[in-house]
């Protein structure tokens, strides 16, 4: 089952900084896709950190499934959140059949079950089980490495995605593929996911609805139609490419 997100009046001061996060309140709702966009250091990682509570909000609430995440146990929480970041961090020593294994044997699954996951995991973001689930991430190029980097966190068939720019660091052909892809995984598991990118095209592309973000404020929320019919000021416009 999907769960839905909610923000509300959550802000972050660092120590020694001005808020990295301002005020910021919205819903995700169950299964459908976010996007949070704007420009490098407007608070979007932030954000994103805040739902796994790898940062701490200085002041607001969030909400995972109705619950507070505060309410919940950091490995409940975590285990509900499945996370992509943009260098996939896969572990060089495993293969990649142990790179996706990893939660779910922490969470205890018999072998059978981990390699048959596993599998239909790997035909899921395209990489033939049989050619890759024995390789080693260094024999990957970084398109196939972020394609394991989506199965590991679907592994344990989290409700929740978190994505931090997953196709930032790959060349615009493969990123145009993995889009593409993402789209139809997501068609068929109908996921929460909140996608981070300063890269309003592909807010465009993959997302229901788009939180615009600067300075940590939120300035626009829509859906893509919304957005593009309407930027809410000249800074949204500018990074939709285009005059008003
Ligand atoms: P974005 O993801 O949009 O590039 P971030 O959320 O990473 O932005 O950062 C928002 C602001 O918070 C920036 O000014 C950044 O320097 C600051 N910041 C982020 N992480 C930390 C940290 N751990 N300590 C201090 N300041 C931080």
């Amino acid at each position: 089952m999907a769960q839905a997100i909610e923000f509300r009046h959550v802000s972050k001061r660092f120590d020694h900084g001005g808020l990295a996060v301002d005020d910021l309140s919205f819903r995700v709702e169950a299964g459908s896709t976010m996007a949070l966009v704007g420009p490098s250091g407007c608070g979007k990682t932030t954000s994103l950190k805040m739902i796994n509570r790898l940062v701490e909000p200085t002041s607001g609430e969030i909400s995972v499934g109705g619950r507070s995440i505060t309410s919940m146990g950091l490995l409940e929480l975590r285990r509900s959140l499945g996370y992509v970041i943009q260098y996939v961090g896969l572990f060089p020593h495993m293969t990649v059949a142990e790179n996706i294994g990893v939660v779910p044997q922490l969470l205890g699954w018999p072998k059978a079950k981990i390699a048959a996951r596993t599998d239909e995991l790997l035909d899921l973001v395209g990489l033939a089980p049989k050619d890759y689930r024995g390789r080693r991430p260094r024999a990957l190029s970084g398109g196939q490495q972020q394609r394991v980097g989506v199965a590991r966190a679907l592994a344990a068939d989290p409700p929740v995605l978190l994505m931090d720019e997953p196709f930032g660091a790959l060349d615009p052909i493969t990123r145009d593929r993995l889009q593409d892809e993402l789209i139809q995984i997501q068609r068929k598991l109908r996921k929460t996911i909140v996608i981070v990118t300063h890269d309003m095209d592909e807010a465009v592309r993959l997302a229901d609805r788009i939180a615009v973000l600067r300075a940590g404020k939120l300035i626009q929320l829509g859906t893509p139609a919304e957005v593009l019919a309407k930027p809410a000021d000249d800074f949204v416009a500018d990074l939709l490419g285009r005059d008003r």
